[in-house]
């Protein structure tokens, strides 16, 4: 999931950007309207948080511009906590949800959840795949209800091949959601967080094929064959074994 924050204000943008890191997301930030829109064109968005007393271009104009672009990407409007009117026409251009200056990280995240998850027309917090679950709320994955050791990034990459159960995700769909500005993350690393991500799921009978030259895809198991799955055991029938990928 890759959230980008357009937020003048730096304590806030700061603040909000680590917390939500820290949940395993890819979060960029700018500063002005003007950036907004501009990365907002150039780049594939899963969240847009948007203040809307910006410099040199209102945040009422970003999300008027977006739109018009008919871009579907969530938005959550942050605006000042007497400014009905603004959010009123926030509302009424396009925006998702709002939250009102101050406000609590805490709910700001449970938003931010909820926003990403109607986006991909799922309504639970928990996502859920045979044995394997993925409680977007509390951050952590588990199989068998034990809960997974994994990496932020790790998190974020069964996060976003889970949501697409069934679906080849590309290299470059998983570049798009999970990496940052800045960061250079080539396709061996995605490879080798691949690797790693498989290792830990392949116990509990969840695989992730590799589709040459095409990307990987979270193979799918059918709810009646996970309540009789082993807790341990090989992967589903049909499931190309390991290495042939
Ligand atoms: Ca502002």
């Amino acid at each position: 999931m890759r959230i980008l924050i357009a937020e003048d204000d730096p304590v806030l943008a700061d603040g909000l950007s680590r917390s939500l890191r820290a949940g395993g997301y890819a979060v960029d930030v700018v500063t002005t309207g003007e950036e907004a829109d501009t990365a907002l064109t150039a780049q594939p968005f899963d969240l847009l948080i948007l203040d809307l007393g910006l410099p040199k271009l209102s945040g009422l104009e970003v999300l008027r511009r977006l739109r018009a672009r008919n871009s579907k990407v969530p938005v959550l409007i942050l605006t000042a906590a007497d400014s009905v009117e603004q959010r009123v026409r926030g509302l009424d251009l396009g925006a998702d949800d709002y939250m009102a200056k101050p406000f609590a990280l805490s709910e700001l995240e449970a938003r931010v959840r909820a926003l990403t998850r109607r986006a991909l027309g799922a309504s639970q917090s928990v996502l859920r795949n045979g044995a394997l679950a993925l409680d977007q709320a509390g951050r952590v994955a588990m199989i068998n209800e034990q809960p997974l050791e994994l990496s932020a990034r790790e998190l974020g990459l069964l996060e976003v091949l889970l949501q697409r159960a069934g679906r080849v995700v590309s290299k470059e769909q998983l570049v798009d959601h999970l990496c940052e500005w800045g960061e250079e993350v080539s396709n061996n690393a995605i490879e080798v967080y691949v690797h790693r991500l498989r290792k830990k799921l392949e116990p509990g009978g969840i695989r992730i094929a590799t589709v040459r030259g095409l990307g990987y895809c979270l193979e799918r198991v059918a709810a009646e064959a996970a309540n009789d799955a082993p807790a341990v055991g090989p992967a589903q029938p049909g499931a190309v074994p390991p290495g042939a990928a």
